[in-house]
């Protein structure tokens, strides 16, 4: 399919399996290496307990992308870098070396088991809201940020 007009997205990153920030750095090169995206900016890293999940600390990041794919490709691709870092699905929530989602694309909003966006659980998340109001502050409010206040996360220093 031809590149469309480039589109602002959101990809939240996370990892707790092996050398996660390792995956991390990784992934926001790799994302820049997508056909039509390039990489504008990424948060810092931040370190948090698994919320219903189990194993490992996770190390977590936001990345902005502008990218002309449509949001089924970006998923398509997004999903190609998790299988390249080796990621398996043995289970909901399962520990895993590397998870990429779209939190937000562009203003598009989508309902169905595939796509679902903005993502639906964002909101609910300390380690997506905390970096994703770090590099785009006017998309988080002080309010949601107070609604996960309670969710021990902490910006990693000296990677
Ligand atoms: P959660 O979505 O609660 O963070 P998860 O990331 O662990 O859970 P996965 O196993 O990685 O869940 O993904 C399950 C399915 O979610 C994927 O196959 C994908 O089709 C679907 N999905 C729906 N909306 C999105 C989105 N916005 N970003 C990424 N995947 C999504
Ligand atoms: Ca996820
Ligand atoms: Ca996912």
């Amino acid at each position: 399919m031809p590149p469309g007009i480039p589109v602002t997205a959101y990809v939240a990153l996370g990892a707790n399996l092996g050398d996660a920030p390792a995956a991390l750095r990784q992934a926001l090169h790799d994302l820049g290496t997508l056909p039509h995206t390039q990489l504008v900016r990424s948060s810092s890293f931040y370190r948090s307990a698994p919320v219903e999940s189990s194993g490992p600390d996770y190390v977590n990041a936001v990345a902005e992308l502008h990218t002309a794919l449509g949001p089924y490709e970006l998923l398509t691709g997004l999903q190609g870098l998790e299988q390249a870092a080796g990621r398996e699905r043995p289970w909901r929530n399962a520990p895993r070396t590397l998870d990429l989602d779209i939190l937000r694309y562009g203003e598009l909003e989508l309902d169905d088991p595939v796509l679902t966006l903005p993502h639906p659980r964002m909101l609910e998340r300390a380690f997506v809201l905390q970096p994703l109001a770090e590099i785009a502050p006017t998309l988080v409010s002080a309010e949601q940020l107070l609604k996960v206040e309670k969710q021990v996360i902490s910006r990693m220093t000296g990677l």
